[in-house]
Order: structure tokens, then sequence, then C-alpha cells
């Protein structure tokens, strides 16, 4: 079999105003945008547009629409502050509530379904976190397509998409990012199919390319979730930012992870433990089941731990939703109804589903403004715009979700800063625009890392790397952490790192070479748990989603700080941060100030 040097890959170039790199809801909505710009656009994404995981998204984008009663999008903003532990940048969170209203409405035009009210406005769901009059009420705010969400968007998006005459590279895997003196000027790009490698030529490159849940063991995300973008952006040499902060969804389904949305709970489902208590209603007086997801989480963990868990092993938790009857649950919960039967073998109209906190969200990742840009941290100024790239969705860290994302934030988060990243590059590029030459050599080192992968002969295949590092970040970065716990998982970590140089690729070929994309992908994971990990370890405080038990309290004397993590080539991990943004875009709303939490 022929193992060509990285001199003997042929190269095709392509030439665009603007590449972007993933076509889940966020790529789709920036390419949509850009494209109607004007503005030259090509899509490249690894799995067929409308199988990215956003279309798993179940319960529904929040917006304070207001159809089921009182509501506005400064309570909305209150929320997102209080619900980031104080960790959320407020310019950001101001724009994404303000701008949620008209993105609902104008997804309503682009043909989304949503369901209805008898009026026949769209319907909106109890979150958890959501409230009126700051706190005081609970807010009906996460619009909803039965629990279908994600899929209606995504796929309402997609159609858009083709109107326009953005051009689409189906199953072709972004492998790294073209650097030249700091900027940002293209995409390397495997076509999968036909094993030919091409390269990308833009004046600004979007990174669209969702989140890492993948580097856990069990994670409601899908197994294309390796945080390939996130991955180039370290690559780079750039920062990520508050990688530490990952979020554990309450009901993920025990043994599977096929999560079961909040919208269970918004619809009135409840957890119950051993006893047939309501626990949550001792955690959480005011919210109940629907406190925040951090809150919901670490309460089903202190359950399990004090051996109040159900089933045989004591290990999980019941989520009734007997008591709604059949007609709602066929209304508005027929997804999670599916769901229950083939996972849990369980009917929801008689019996409770067994469920289990499992990973699924990604606070963290490549830093940006709430126009879309990169940022990172240069001479003193935190905010330094990186020229070429821009970076929307899971992937990105705007940050709005600071240290915790509340629930239908995120499909908010994809449509608003999708669309925001448009609007940005149509300002700041005129279509058409010439492309200055690139070096000859802006690829050879990308060839020369690919070339490595796919003829690494080593005796550990990529499977049982894999298994180890997800298996350690499970037990080590996991609801509840302590600095103990965390050394042995860096060490451990390290160690399963440092196994990736002894990898083996079996199949050498360039067309449909599913073992290398794995291996290429398991590279992305593994720099990205070091950095989790170690920024896990890192930070001696308990915020959000990143609870210490050796530092249980919220230290904002010290802490109020976005972490900035690089590594290297050897897996060592550099950390900086940036200030969170304690001021407004307008003067429409005011800072909300920290304070404890009551829930
Ligand atoms: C099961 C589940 C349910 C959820 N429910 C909700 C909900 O109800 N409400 C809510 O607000 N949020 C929800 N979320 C979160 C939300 O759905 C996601 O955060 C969001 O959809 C992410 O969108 P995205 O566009 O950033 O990325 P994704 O939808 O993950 O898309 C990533 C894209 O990048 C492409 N890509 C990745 N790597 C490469 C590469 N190397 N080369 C080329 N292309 C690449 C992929 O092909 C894909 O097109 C849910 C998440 C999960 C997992």
């Amino acid at each position: 079999m022929s193992t060509p040097g990285k001199d003997q890959y042929k190269i095709i170039d392509h030439a665009y105003d603007v590449v972007i790199v993933g076509a889940g809801g966020a790529g789709l909505r920036a390419t949509l945008g850009m494209s109607a710009a004007g503005l030259s656009t090509a899509c490249i994404t690894k799995v067929f547009p409308t199988r990215s995981h956003t279309v798993a998204a179940q319960g529904g984008m929040s917006a304070s629409l207001g159809n089921m009663g009182p509501d506005s999008w400064q309570w909305h903003m209150y929320d997102t502050v209080k619900g980031s532990d104080w960790l959320g940048d407020q310019d950001a969170i101001e724009y994404m509530c303000r701008e949620a209203v008209p993105a609902v409405i104008e997804l309503e035009h682009f043909g989304v379904p949503f369901s209805r009210t008898e009026e026949g406005k769209i319907y909106q769901r109890s979150f958890g976190g959501m409230t009126t009059h700051f706190g005081e009420g609970r807010a009906e705010r996460t619009c909803a397509a039965a629990d279908r969400t994600g899929h209606a968007i995504l796929h309402t998006l997609y159609q858009q998409s083709l109107k326009h005459k953005a051009e689409f590279f189906i199953e072709y895997f972004a492998i790294d990012l073209i650097m030249d003196d700091g900027v940002c000027r293209g995409v390397l790009a495997w076509d999968l199919a036909t094993g030919e490698l091409h390269r990308f030529r833009a004046h600004m490159v979007v990174l669209a390319t969702g989140g890492c849940g993948r580097a856990y063991f069990s994670a409601t995300s899908a197994h294309t979730c390796t945080g390939d973008g996130s991955a180039m952006v370290l690559r780079a040499g750039l920062p990520l930012q508050d990688m530490e902060f990952v979020q554990f969804h309450p009901t993920g389904i025990y043994g599977a992870g096929v999560l079961i949305t909040e919208g269970v709970r918004g619809e009135g489902g409840y957890l119950t433990n051993s006893e047939g208590e309501r626990f949550m209603e001792r955690y959480a007086p005011n919210a109940k089941d629907l406190a925040s997801r951090d809150v919901v989480s670490r309460s089903m963990t202190i359950e399990i731990n004090e051996g109040r868990g159900v089933g045989p092993g004591k290990d999980h938790i019941y989520l009734h939703l007997e008591h709604l009857g059949a007609g709602i649950i066929e209304e508005r919960l027929p997804g999670i109804a599916e769901s229950a039967r083939i996972f849990a073998g369980v009917d929801v109209t008689k019996e409770p589903i067994p469920v289990l906190p499992t990973v699924h969200y990604n606070m963290g990742g490549i830093p940006t403004n709430y126009r879309g840009e990169v940022v990172t941290l240069m001479d003193d100024d935190p905010d330094c715009v990186v020229p070429g790239l821009m970076a929307i969705g899971e992937a990105a860290c705007v940050s709005v979700h600071g240290a915790n994302r509340l629930g239908s934030n995120s499909l908010l988060d994809i449509v608003v800063f999708g669309r925001a990243a448009g609007l940005r590059a149509a300002e700041l590029i005129k279509p058409g625009t010439p492309h200055k030459p690139l070096p000859e050599s802006s690829v050879e080192h990308i060839l020369a890392r690919f070339d490595k992968t796919r003829n690494a002969s080593g005796a550990t295949p990529t499977a049982r790397i894999r298994d180890n590092m997800q298996r350690t970040m499970q037990k080590h970065a996991a609801v509840f952490r302590t600095g103990e716990s965390m050394q042995e998982g860096v060490d451990r970590m390290t160690e399963v790192f440092n196994s990736f140089a002894d990898v083996g690729v079996s199949d050498r070929g360039l067309v449909w070479n599913t073992d290398l994309v794995e291996t290429l992908e398991l590279e992305n994971l593994l720099i990205q748990a070091q950095v989790i990990i170690q920024g896990a370890l890192n930070r001696t405080e308990s915020r959000g989603g990143h609870a210490r038990e050796d530092y249980p309290d919220r230290d904002d004397e010290n802490w109020m700080k976005h972490t900035l993590a690089w590594i290297d080539r050897k897996g060592e991990v550099k950390f900086d941060y940036r200030p969170v943004h304690m001021y407004t875009l307008s003067d429409e709303c005011e800072v909300i100030p920290p304070k404890k939490r009551v829930y």
C-alpha cells in the first residue's frame, strides 16, 4: 500500500469571501445571512447539514414574547446573568435577550412550524431558571415545536440557505486553519468521498463546529461532537476560554445517556428518590424541579451518594410524567415517549423514566465578542480581535452562558450570534475583494500532521485511547470535583495524552477512511480534555457548573474572571485571564451586580 509523503498530496484550491465550517444551527444561520448579503459563501460540514447535533434539540428556544403571560427581555437578561453565576458578559447577554424576540419571529417567517396556543400564537413553556419580575414569578419563555424544536429550526435554516447562493461542501472534514502572521486566511479540508484535499481561501473563516461532549463517556451529544474547530484554534496558538465549565443535564436516560428534555419538567414532570420523595422541594423550595441544571444535577448526585438512589444499584433517579396524561404527552412530548420506550423500555404514561446527570453542553469555547469575532489577550488588551476569524454557536464562548447555561438559551445563542456574524461580515468585507497570494508553505505543517496521523503505525488502537480519555474525564472532572481527584485525573489524562504517540491507524487510504476521521477527532478531543481538567483544577472556587467540594463557595474577589488556556504540542497548558464584561450596551437595562443565589 502506498504511503505518499506530504509533498505528494494534490490540493484543489478555492477562493470565497467567507467560509463557514459547520452546518448546525449556528453555521446555517451565518451561511444564510452572509450569502443573502451578497458575499460568496462556502459552508463546509463533516456530516450532512440536517444531521448536525442541533437536530437533536428538543425543548425549545427562549424569547420573551410574552405569549402565555407577562415577560420582558430585561427579565430574561436578569435570569441569564444569574444563571451564568455572574461569569456571563453582560453586554453580550443584553444583545442576545433583546434580539431573541425578532430572531424567533424571523424563524417563524422562514417557516419553522412552532406549536401554537389556542389563539394561534407561538406556544411557550417553562424552563429552568426562567422567571418574571426579576426572580419573582415563573416565566413561560421557551418557544417550542413540540419536542423537536432543533429539528424544525435546522431543516428550515437549511432550506433557506439553499434559496440563496451558498455553496455546500458536504462530508468534507476541516483539518486546520490556514494562519498567516496572526491573520486567518482560510482552512484546509479533506473530501471524505473522493479523498481529495481542498484549500479554501477566505477573508473570514467562521467556526461553527459545535461542542466537545464526546471528551466524556456518557454524553447526550452526538458522536460527531468532538470540538474540531476549538482544537484548530488551540493548534493555531490561540486560547480557549472557560473550558472547565461543563454542563451536566439532570435527565439523561440511565445507561444510554440519551436526553430527556427539561421541557418534561416544564410541562409538570418531577423527580423522586427511592423513598418516593420529591426531593427538589428540599434543595430549591422556590424553583423546585425547575431550578437551574447545575443545581438539579448536584441535588440528584447528593441523593444518590447518600443512598437514596433508585434501582437495584441505587444509582439513579426517577422522572415522572405519568400524571400528565396520554393526551398532553402525545401532543407536546411525543419524541420523549419514543426515546423512553426505545432506550429504557418504559411506557411513560404508566411508569417513571430512570435518569442520571449526563454531560450535555460546553459553556466554554473560542472567546468572541458579541459580533462573533474571535478575541484574544494581546499586549494587555483582553478584547483584541483576531483578524479573519469568527466563532459562533456551542464552539464559541461569547460569553452569554458564563458558568452555567440556562435551558433553551443555546438554540437562541446559535441563531442570534449566527445572524450577528453575518451582519458583521457584511460590514467588514466588500463582495469579490481579491485575495492576496498565500505563502506556499501555508499548509505544509498541516499536511505533515495529517500525513503522520494517517500513517501512524503504533500498537494502541484509537478506540482504546478514546475510551481511556472518556473514562478519566467522567470520573475526575465530574458533577462534584475535589483537588485530589482532579490531580489524579490530570496525571492520568497526561498519560492518556502521551499514549497518542503510540496510536495505530490501520486504514492508509484517503477515501471514506473512518479510522483516520476518528483518529483526527480523538487528537482534537485530547487537547480539549487536557484544557478542561487542568482548568478545573486551576479554578479554586465553586461557580455554576463547576462545583468543588474543597472550595464550596463562589469567590468573586479572586475568580470573577474568564480563564484563557493555551496548550503546546507536549500537552502543557498555560493560563491567563480576561475580565468579565460588567457593562451593558444601552441604558435600557442595568448591570446586574453579583449576589448570593437563592433557589
Ligand atoms: C440532545 C440535545 C438536546 C438539546 N436541546 C436543546 C434545547 O432544547 N434548547 C437549547 O437551547 N439547546 C439545546 N441543546 C443544545 C444545542 O442544541 C446545541 O448547543 C446547539 O444546537 C449547537 O449548535 P451548533 O450549530 O453550535 O453546533 P452543531 O449543531 O453541533 O453543529 C456542528 C457542525 O459542525 C460541523 N463540523 C464539526 N467539525 C467539523 C469538521 N472538522 N469539519 C467540517 N465540519 C465540522 C458538523 O458537521 C456540524 O454541521 C441540546 C443539545 C443536545 C445534545
